[in-house]
């Protein structure tokens, strides 16, 4: 892993910013981070690995917590589920659909930017998704739009399903990514236009909640957000 790397992927989440606060909490082996903008270029004019440094054991940590919930859905989908997902893996990467699953070779590929800090009920439900078009055999690789829609669809039937079984059942899930308006409200236009591959946010949302995800004051917003992460 190279510093460079890194740069390049954490500009994508303006978390630059975030970089000199989370290496003086490192230093001092704290989580808290209150950092400046623009102090990173100071990190790296003193150390050019202060990235790496800091990276790396995200990275690490991310995998495993990746692992455990991949490994505890699969328990969850039950006997039924485990013939098409015997053998699936996850992997952190650099990713820049968020996530995305390769059905074929039951292989999960995530981000590490996005999601080294998502909350376990957001790196679960993000996961059960992908997952989901794995257990459905979603392996065509050029699906009619229509026939797209249908799979992500009946991905997040698949994923709702897992979550409620695991104890998540609440859209309360997390406020860390797209907190600006301008990105969200453009992410939506994204998946409205016609030749889309997703269903749009509302349409997800609505089946969500149909199928029992609670969506309390404020949950529209933070469901619209997990949408966006899901690929
Ligand atoms: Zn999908």
């Amino acid at each position: 892993m190279r510093a460079r790397d890194f740069v390049t992927e954490i500009g994508r989440r303006d978390i630059l910013k975030g970089l000199a606060g989370a290496a003086g909490a490192a230093a001092m082996g704290s989580m808290a981070s209150t950092a400046q903008a623009g102090e990173y270029q100071d990190i790296t004019k003193q150390d050019p690995n202060a990235l790496v440094k800091i990276w790396a054991p995200r990275m690490q940590a991310l995998q495993e917590k990746c692992n455990a919930v991949l490994a505890k859905l699969i328990r969850t989908a039950g006997a039924s589920w485990a013939a098409p997902l015997q053998g699936a893996t996850i992997g952190v990467k650099s990713n820049r659909q968020y996530i995305q699953s390769d059905p074929e070779n039951r292989y999960i590929s995530i981000d590490l930017t996005v999601f080294w800090d998502a909350p376990a009920d957001v790196l679960t439900f993000a996961i059960a998704h992908e997952l989901g078009h794995i257990a459905l055999g979603h392996v065509d690789d050029e699906p009619s739009i229509e026939q797209s829609r249908k799979d992500e669809m009946d991905a997040d039937d698949f994923a709702v399903r897992l979550c409620k079984a695991l104890g998540y059942n609440k859209a309360g899930v997390f406020k860390f990514m797209h907190t600006k308006k301008g990105e969200l409200e453009y992410m939506k236009q994204l998946a409205s236009q016609p030749n889309s591959t997703h269903p749009t946010y509302d349409q997800r949302m609505d089946k969500a909640r149909q199928q029992g995800f609670q969506l309390s004051r404020g949950g529209i917003e933070q469901m619209d957000a997990l949408m966006t992460h899901l690929a």
